[in-house]
């Protein structure tokens, strides 16, 4: 797959203020330690537009379905729809990764050529298989600077468990934007 450079980045979502999980938090769900957060969560409902915050290239667009019992109970929480899209940065020339979870719908497929501030989807519906099972409508937004094998990337981290993404890989995303800009890059 061919990457492209990305010379500037911006927020992924138009509204910016409600974080309602910041990055590393030790988050609790359903009584059971999820752990450390990889990303942050933005409160956004239904229907709320999300865009790529750079010139990159699809790499990864699924759907993880939560699951229900038949009485309604929640069995698996998940990532509902998510897209993952690499970035080439042009003083480094590393390459690294966006990552946008609980959308409800995806526009985007893998290998598609994005531009920053494309459409890439819609935020899901509360408590549906496309956000994952969530009460909450949100975007789970992060920052990956590891190794990337097609494969789906997690939200948590969490000591002994089989998510094998080092935490080190992952960037508080905020402050990751903001360092990126301005950069002034001749290509
Ligand atoms: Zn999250």
């Amino acid at each position: 797959m061919a990457y492209r450079i990305t010379p500037n980045l911006m927020f992924p979502i138009g509204n910016f203020r409600n974080i309602t999980s910041g990055f590393g938090e030790m988050n609790v769900y359903d009584n059971k330690l999820w752990g450390k957060h990889l990303g942050i969560d933005i409160a956004a409902p239904n229907e709320t537009k999300i865009f790529s915050i750079g010139r990159g290239v699809v790499v990864y667009s699924k759907l993880h379905q939560g699951e229900f019992s038949e009485n309604g109970e929640v069995l698996k929480r998940n990532w509902g729809g998510i897209v993952i899209i690499a970035h080439k940065d042009p003083q480094s020339k590393k390459v690294f990764y966006s990552v946008y979870g609980h959308l409800g719908k995806r526009y985007v497929k893998r290998g598609d050529a994005v531009e920053m501030g494309g459409l890439i989807g819609v935020i899901g519906k509360s408590m549906s298989e496309s956000n994952g099972i969530w009460e909450e409508e949100h975007l789970h937004f992060g920052i990956y600077i590891g190794p990337f094998h097609g494969k789906v990337l997690p939200g948590y981290f969490k000591e002994g468990s089989n998510v094998i993404t080092d935490p080190e890989f992952w960037k508080e995303p905020i402050s990751f934007i903001k360092n990126y800009n301005p950069r002034n890059v001749h290509i």
